[in-house]
C-alpha cells in the first residue's frame, strides 16, 4: 500500500470577501498574495440571513474549488464603520441591516472558520501596502471612489483607526457648505459628487440638454458611472464634463489630506477610477491648486495597482495576518 501524494501537502490560503453596494468579490488568496481563484457575484440580498447565506455559497464553492487549498480563515471588507475591537458593525449606510450587528461571530459560526473584520477602504489600503503601490512606502492614504467613497490612512505603515475605528471618512468631509443634502445628515459632503451613484445623477440631471451626447444610446436601462467613464474616454463632451467636475471635487478633499498629513502617496482605487487619465488629470490639477507645494511635491498621486482586486487581496492577508502572533493593524 502506497501514500497518496495528493494528500500530502496542502497550500495554506484565505479568502478574501469585498462586500460592496452593488457586488460581492470574493477570492481565494495564497500566504504569499497571490490569487488562486475568484468569484464575482452581483450582490442579492436584502436582509442580513440573505447577505450570510449568499457569502456562506461563496466560501463553500471557493472551498472546493481545488483541493490543494487548505483555506485557514477569511477576512471581509464591509462598506461600514466597524467598531474598533473588529467585532460589530456599527454603521452601514449602504446596507442598514448590518448596523448593529456582531457580525465577525455571526459569520465565525456560519462559516467554522476565523473570521477578519473591517471597513472596505482600510482592507483595500492594507493590500496596497503589502502587494500594490504602496509595498515601498511608510505614509499613504487609499481613497476608494464607488458606491460609497472612503480612506483607508496607512502611517508608518500601520492602518490609522481613531479613537473609535472609524478614521478615514473622507466621503463626508464637506467640499460645498451651500451644497447638496447627504444621508449622514450633513450638507455639501464629497460623497454626494464623486461617488458612483452621484455621478450617474449627474447624467440624469443633463442628458436631456445634450442631444448628442453618446450617452443618449443607453435607452434599456439606466446609465451608470461606467458608462459616463467609457463615454469620457472616447472624447463625449457632457462626459468629461462631469468626470472633470469629480475631479475637481476630489482633487479640492485630496489637497486637504496632502496639506493635513504631508503623506508620500495619494492610490485612488474604486470602481470611478476606471476612467483612468481623465479623472486623474483633473484631479491633479485641483490637488495643485490648492495644496502648499513642499507637500504637494513629496506626494506621488496614483491609480490602484491592484484595481478592482485590491479588497480581495487586503481582506484576505488581513484574515492571515490576524492569524499569526504579530498582526500588523
Ligand atoms: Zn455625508
Amino acid at each position: 500500500m502506497t501514500m497518496n501524494s495528493s494528500s500530502s501537502v496542502k497550500r495554506d490560503c484565505y479568502i478574501g470577501i469585498d462586500i460592496g453596494g452593488a457586488s460581492i468579490k470574493a477570492g481565494v488568496v495564497d500566504a504569499e498574495g497571490k490569487i488562486r481563484a475568484q468569484r464575482n457575484k452581483v450582490i442579492a440580498h436584502e436582509s442580513l440571513s440573505s447577505l450570510s447565506g449568499q457569502i456562506a455559497a461563496i466560501v463553500s464553492e471557493l472551498r472546493g474549488s481545488d483541493s490543494s487549498f487548505e483555506v485557514r480563515g477569511v477576512g471581509i471588507g464591509v462598506p461600514a464603520l466597524v467598531s474598533k475591537k473588529k467585532s460589530r458593525i456599527t454603521i452601514s449606510p449602504s446596507l442598514p441591516y448590518l448596523n448593529g450587528v456582531e457580525f465577525k461571530s455571526q459569520m465565525e459560526s456560519l462559516l467554522g472558520l476565523p473570521v477578519s473584520l473591517e471597513n472596505d477602504a482600510n482592507v483595500g489600503a492594507y493590500g496596497e501596502m503589502l502587494m500594490g503601490a504602496a509595498r515601498d512606502v511608510q505614509d499613504f492614504v487609499y481613497v476608494s471612489i464607488g458606491t460609497r467613497v472612503g480612506a483607508g490612512l496607512v502611517i508608518s505603515r500601520r492602518v490609522y483607526q481613531g479613537a473609535g475605528g472609524f478614521a478615514g471618512e473622507l466621503g463626508h468631509i464637506a467640499v460645498d457648505p451651500e451644497g447638496k443634502k447627504c444621508f449622514c445628515g450633513g450638507t455639501g459632503c464629497l460623497e454626494r459628487y464623486v461617488s458612483a451613484p452621484s455621478i450617474a445623477q449627474r447624467v440624469e440631471e443633463r442628458i436631456v440638454l445634450n442631444p448628442s451626447s453618446a450617452l443618449q444610446i443607453i435607452t434599456d436601462r439606466p446609465i451608470n458611472a461606467q458608462d459616463v467613464s467609457a463615454a469620457a474616454l472616447v472624447g463625449d463632451k457632457m462626459a468629461c464634463v462631469i468626470i472633470g467636475e469629480v475631479g475637481r471635487y476630489l482633487g479640492m478633499a485630496i489637497a486637504n489630506l496632502i496639506n493635513l498629513l504631508n503623506v508620500e502617496m495619494v492610490i485612488l482605487g474604486g470602481g470611478v477610477i476606471e476612467a483612468g487619465d481623465v479623472l486623474l488629470k483633473p484631479t491633479i490639477e485641483e490637488v495643485k491648486r490648492h495644496a502648499l507645494s513642499p507637500p504637494y511635491d513629496d506626494c506621488r498621486i496614483v491609480a490602484s495597482a491592484l484595481g478592482s482586486a485590491a479588497g480581495v487581496i487586503g481582506s484576505s492577508l488581513l484574515a492571515r495576518d490576524m492569524l499569526s502572533v504579530e498582526a500588523i493593524l
